[in-house]
């Protein structure tokens, strides 16, 4: 299949943007796949209530089907129209972050098919902050299926480039929306517990929901790296982001990380071996490795979040063979940060 690239600027809709976006949604109607920006990643959209479209999504991605998919919306009586009631938080949260990055499982109706939930009674649901995705979704006729646009694994995209390296070919339409604004994935918390829980970390933090609900849990296969436990987002269990070469996160004080990590890159450049760097503006000219990334400014951690998965991926780019990254503060949005690291190295840290 041949894989059609439109761009659109978010901040310019106009006439012809309306007239492709229109097309967008009518392939999803039709049961087809569009890769379309959102503010948090790139996401793969079909048609939540169309079981097919699910299954394409899956095998478009290589995703196990055991790992559900967030339903997109545009507004609030589409939510009530697939959830067996909307509970009071989800109206509290959703005043205070909709359109935004947080996703809500709750109950399903029949309405929403088996294959969008990987089997489960519950659906994740999200209003995306982005005038594209909004469009997008009320012309596809209110509800976007849509996991990040990328192979099953690898890193979410946030730039279009990515979405075209994996999934060109076998989708129908990618919309190249420029940069996306956030870098990481929606924070996903439950609310058919008793007490709603944190089952992924993103932008929106627990201190932000706390506020806004009183009490909230975290699931703590988030934070503790060596918990035994299933993680509660069936998704969470998978290695993901992972790049193609070795990464390993390096912990401790500014000079213990540099000295480490240097000495490290002359053992495996003599080798023969490209190393990478993950630094910060801070620290990235204390590095003597061939390649070094800054991913941001510790003074600002979105600009961390901003960049990650995109560093992550020119990495791969330049074929490197092992990364080293520094480590950040598991708090606030360092929670998401340092939650997408360990993934991607497969919880390899070493805490000098
Ligand atoms: P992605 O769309 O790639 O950002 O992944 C979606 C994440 O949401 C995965 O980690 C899923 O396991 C999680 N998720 C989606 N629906 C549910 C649900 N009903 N219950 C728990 N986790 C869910
Ligand atoms: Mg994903």
């Amino acid at each position: 299949m041949e894989t059609e690239v439109v761009v659109i600027e978010e901040k310019k809709i106009d006439e012809k943007a309306r007239d492709n976006l229109k097309r967008a949604g009518k392939i999803i109607r039709d049961g087809g796949l569009v890769a379309f920006p959102t503010e948090t990643v790139y996401g793969l959209g079909g048609d939540a209530l169309n079981p097919m479209s699910s299954k394409k999504i899956y095998a478009a991605k290589g995703r196990p089907s055991d790992n559900p998919l967030i339903v997109h919306v545009a507004n609030m009586d589409d939510l009530a129209a697939i959830v067996q009631e909307v509970p009071d938080a989800a109206r509290k949260l959703a005043d205070a972050f909709w359109p935004g990055p947080l996703t809500m499982i709750m109950n399903k109706n029949k309405k929403v098919p088996y294959e969008t939930t990987g089997g489960l009674d519950t659906v994740a649901i999200r209003m995306p902050n982005n005038e594209i995705a909004l469009e997008l979704i009320r012309q596809s006729g209110g509800y976007i299926a849509a996991p990040s646009a990328n192979t099953s694994g690898r890193p979410s995209p946030t730039v279009a480039r990515y979405c075209v390296e994996d999934l060109s070919g076998k989708i129908e339409m990618i919309i190249d929306g420029g940069q996306v604004g956030i870098g990481l994935e929606s924070t996903i918390v439950d609310l058919t517990s008793q007490v709603p829980m944190i089952l992924r970390p993103g932008y929106i933090t627990a201190k932000m929901l706390e506020d806004v609900l009183g009490e909230i849990s975290i699931d703590k296969t988030i934070i503790d790296s060596s918990s035994t436990e299933r993680p509660k987002a069936p998704g969470m269990k998978y290695r993901h982001y992972a790049p193609k070469g070795d990464l390993m996160i390096v912990q401790g004080s500014q000079s213990q990380v540099v000295d480490y990590i240097n000495g490290k890159t002359k053992d495996a450049e003599a080798s023969g071996k490209r190393v990478g760097v993950i630094a910060t503006d801070e620290t990235k000219s204390l590095y003597q490795a061939h390649i070094v990334k800054s991913v941001g400014n510790r003074e600002d951690e979105s600009t961390i979040a901003h960049e990650l998965f995109k560093v992550l991926r020119e990495f791969d780019d330049e074929n490197v063979d092992v990364m080293f990254s520094e480590s950040f503060d598991d708090s606030g949005i360092g929670q998401a940060i340092m939650n997408r690291l360990l993934k991607a190295a497969g919880h390899h840290i070493i805490v000098l």
